[in-house]
Parts: structure tokens; C-alpha cells; sequence
């Protein structure tokens, strides 16, 4: 089976309508795939009636939809990334903390958009908001319109100190969750948890391996450790360290539609991990064509 639990819609930073994102995903063969918005889950209802609308399968064949956020957390000043499944979006708590998050992704973008001018890049705030339309804006978003502005070849240039990097001259920290409140909240609305991409440095920071161990015995479930951004030596660390601390292993693709060049499906997790993770789920079902 082909199981790709990272994906993004323009609900967030990727350039796929959800209903595109499971008709790619499909056409692409998967028999599973996540969307898995920044701090949000606006999109997962066109998802669910694009896969209603799918084809009926080949004899033999299912096609799974599974509900699925990308959390912003942070750990000291390293931004890290949680990914939850199969939560009930409706818990009380959850709900609030994706309320804040998405409000100071506004408040943030627009700090950026106010240091950009300052430092003489012509950016401007409406462009943005038209850039991100209805989705939850974030650091993409703005490195779209320094290209419209002509101040970089494409969105990979502005992540850079001189731009938007992490801690680069008009980058701006937007809230986050300690990596642990974002794991007992997933857990409290009956998901399960996996630690995005935890080595790829280009996405945040790297937390060391004690690190990972809080989150484990946070309730952690897995971590991500297939990821287009991991090279072999970093996967078979992560895998270890994934044995030695009893955690399910995922393998995603963490796709972006045209603002990455990684195709859907790229990378894959193991029926048996993906089956654990559905199994240890109580807040909502995976749908099913
Ligand atoms: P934000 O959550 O607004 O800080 O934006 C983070 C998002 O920007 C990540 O999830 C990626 O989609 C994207 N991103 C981060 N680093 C890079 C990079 N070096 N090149 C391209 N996109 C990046
Ligand atoms: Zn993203
Ligand atoms: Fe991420
Ligand atoms: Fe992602």
C-alpha cells in the first residue's frame, strides 16, 4: 500500500484546492493520504465530498482519507512541527489554541510585510492577503510576493537570512505550542500525534534526542522519519531512535502542490504503523471510497 500521512491544500501554504489534493492523490495511486494543513482544518470537508466524488474504485482497490493537522510548536526558539490525526475537531481546547494560532499568523505575516518594506523589498499587505485567499497564511505566502516584487527568483530564495529564514533580518516568531501541549491536546481530542520532519533543519531547528524522549514520554506516537528533507544516514538514526523509544515510524511526502517541487506519494509509511496509528485514533474515523 502507499500511505502519504503530509499534504497541503491552499487551506494553508500549498497551491491545491483540497478537493485537488485527494484527486492527485488518487491519480497518483496512493491508497491513503492525510491532509494535513498549517493550524488548521478548514479544508477537510471539500476533501471528504471529492472523495465521494472519486471513481468507484477497481475490485479490491479502497481509497482512505484521513483528518490531519500540522501543528506550530515551539522549543525554546527551535520551531517544530507536530502532525495529529483523526482528533474531534470539535474539543473545546483545540478549537482555541487553532483559533490563536491562525489569528497571530496574521498579526505575524504582516510584521514581516512592515520589516520587508523597511529593509526597501516593495511588498505590500493586500498582496499577501490575496497571495494566501481564504488559507491560513504563513511564510510562503510572503515569499510570493517578494517573487511578484521581483525580489527573488522564487519562494526557495526568500528563505534565506537576508529574507524570511528562520531568524533571518524580516522573519517574525508567530505563536506556537510547546511541542508538549500540542501532543496532550491532540491526545485529550482522541487523535494521535507524529513529530514532523524532526531533522530537517532547513524547516525549523533540531531539537536533540532528549529532546524526543520528553515527547515520547509525553505521549508522543510517532515520528516522521521518511521525509523528502532526511537523508539515509538521518533516517536510519531516526528509525533507531524510533526502536529504542517504542515509536511508530511514518514516511510522508509533505506535499505542497507547485510551492515544492516534491511530487504527492513521494514517500511512504508502512501499512502496519499506519493501522497502529488508526487503531490508537478514537476522535474520528478515516473515510473510506
Ligand atoms: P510558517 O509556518 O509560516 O513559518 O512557514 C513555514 C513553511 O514555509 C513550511 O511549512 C514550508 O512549507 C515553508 N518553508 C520553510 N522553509 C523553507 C525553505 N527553506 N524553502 C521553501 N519553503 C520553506
Ligand atoms: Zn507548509
Ligand atoms: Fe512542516
Ligand atoms: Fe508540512
Amino acid at each position: 500500500m502507499r500511505i502519504d500521512l503530509h499534504a497541503h491544500s491552499d487551506a494553508s501554504d500549498g497551491s491545491d484546492p483540497p478537493a485537488e489534493v485527494v484527486k492527485n492523490a488518487y491519480a497518483a495511486g496512493l491508497d491513503v493520504v492525510a491532509l494535513t494543513d498549517h493550524d488548521t482544518v478548514d479544508g477537510y470537508l471539500e476533501a471528504v465530498a471529492a472523495v465521494a466524488q472519486l471513481p468507484t474504485p477497481a475490485a479490491g482497490r479502497r481509497f482512505g482519507l484521513v483528518r490531519g493537522i500540522e501543528l506550530s510548536c515551539i522549543a525554546g526558539h527551535v520551531s517544530l512541527h507536530l502532525l495529529g490525526y483523526l482528533f474531534d475537531p470539535t474539543y473545546p481546547a483545540l478549537v482555541a489554541e487553532l483559533k490563536l494560532l491562525r489569528t497571530d499568523r496574521v498579526r505575524r505575516a504582516m510584521a514581516m510585510v512592515d520589516k520587508l518594506i523597511e529593509l526597501g523589498a516593495p511588498v505590500r499587505w493586500d498582496q499577501v492577503v490575496r497571495i494566501a485567499g481564504a488559507g491560513a497564511v504563513g511564510r510562503p505566502h510572503v515569499a510570493q510576493a517578494l517573487v511578484e516584487a521581483g525580489v527573488v527568483p522564487d519562494i526557495p530564495s526568500a528563505f534565506v537570512p537576508e529574507w524570511i529564514a528562520n531568524n533571518g533580518r524580516a522573519y517574525v516568531e508567530k505563536y506556537s505550542l510547546s511541542p508538549e501541549r500540542g501532543i496532550e491536546l491532540v491526545k485529550a481530542a482522541g487523535g494521535v500525534s507524529v513529530f514532523a520532519h524532526p531533522a530537517a533543519s532547513a524547516r525549523g531547528g533540531i531539537v536533540d534526542e532528549s529532546a524526543i524522549e520528553r515527547f515520547a514520554a509525553a505521549g508522543l506516537d510517532g515520528i516522521e522519519v521518511d521525509h523528502p528533507d532526511h537523508d539515509e544516514a538521518t533516517r536510519t538514526r531516526l528509525r533507531e531512535l524510533a526502536e529504542s523509544l517504542g515509536l511508530l515510524v511514518t514516511g510522508s511526502s509533505d506535499y505542497h502542490g507547485t510551492v515544492k517541487s516534491t511530487p504527492i506519494g513521494a514517500e511512504s509509511t508502512d501499512k502496519a504503523a499506519f493501522d497502529a496509528l488508526v487503531l490508537r485514533a478514537t476522535g474520528n474515523s478515516v473515510v473510506w471510497r
